[in-house]
């Protein structure tokens, strides 16, 4: 898709907002070269405030995390095996099988706009809503910075902005970038991709080489609120119990 300028899928425009079609994002890490770009064109759209240009000492990915500032994260992700013909090495000049084999995987992660989402079930002040291309958005303005969408979110994506920046205490998360998607843009993170890594797609879909917790990803996602039924049983047969233990002393003793 790259050099086919005003054809390529990420700058053609939509009507998806108008016409209630639910689009999201494919990420394929295999042809992400880690440049951050779209990490960089999310601040600079969105105006999201940096987050302490904190060194984190142990990776050259020195933003670590998604977080209320960062919105769209790249994964360096540093594994001792090869990456298929990849010579390993110094820069191949050594003997490359006298060298432990080395490889890096990107993955732009983000906010994985769930069909069935945690965040969204949590909230008590209808902040969170479902927008009409399906992805799930935060209205500042309504938040009351209670946090239990930050403790419901499976993947940690979503998180409450500390002091002293800007909106502290309210929670923020990837907006799917709603406006431009109303004005028939694709987000910002998708059209400054150099590689093209994250195209049209249902919500959030990522191509990963081996298993999800390498990238630390949850196996098997579970939105809190599936414990509900059997809470509210235990909590009933508890109650039960307990009424039935206090009648049992009253008639006992009295
Ligand atoms: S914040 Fe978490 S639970 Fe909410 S839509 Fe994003 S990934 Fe899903
Ligand atoms: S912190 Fe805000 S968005 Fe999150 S659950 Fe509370 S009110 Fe809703
Ligand atoms: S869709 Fe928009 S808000 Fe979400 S990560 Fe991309 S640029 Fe940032």
């Amino acid at each position: 898709m790259i050099g086919e300028g005003t054809q390529s899928t990420n700058q053609r425009r939509h009507n998806y907002v108008q016409e209630n079609v639910e689009v999201g994002f494919f990420t394929d890490p295999t042809v992400c070269i880690g440049c951050k770009a779209c990490e960089v064109a999310c601040k600079e759209w969105n105006e999201v405030p940096d987050d302490g240009f904190t060194w984190i000492g142990n990776s050259y990915d020195n933003t670590g995390r998604l977080g209320a500032s960062t919105w769209r994260h790249v994964l360096f992700l540093e594994q001792d095996c090869q990456k298929g013909n990849q010579i390993t090495g110094l820069m191949g000049l050594s003997d490359a099988q006298s060298e432990d084999p080395f490889r890096w995987i990107f993955l732009s992660d983000v906010c994985k706009h769930c069909e069935e989402a945690g965040c969204l079930e949590a909230c008590p002040t209808g902040s969170i809503v479902r927008t009409e291309v399906g992805s799930v958005l935060v209205q500042n303005d309504v938040c009351n910075g209670c946090g239990y969408c930050v403790v419901s979110c499976p993947f940690g994506v979503i998180d409450r902005r500390p002091q002293p920046l800007p909106d502290a205490g309210g929670a923020f998360k990837c907006t799917f970038c709603y406006d431009r998607q109303k004005s028939g843009l694709v987000p910002a993170c998708a059209i400054y991709d150099p590689q093209e890594t994250s195209v049209r797609g249902i919500h959030a879909f990522f191509l990963i080489l081996g298993e999800p917790e390498a990238y630390g990803l949850p196996p098997k996602p579970q939105v809190p609120t599936i414990y509900l039924k059997s809470a509210w049983t235990s909590a009933l047969l508890t109650s039960i119990a307990a009424l039935i233990a206090v009648l049992g002393a009253f008639l006992f003793f009295g």
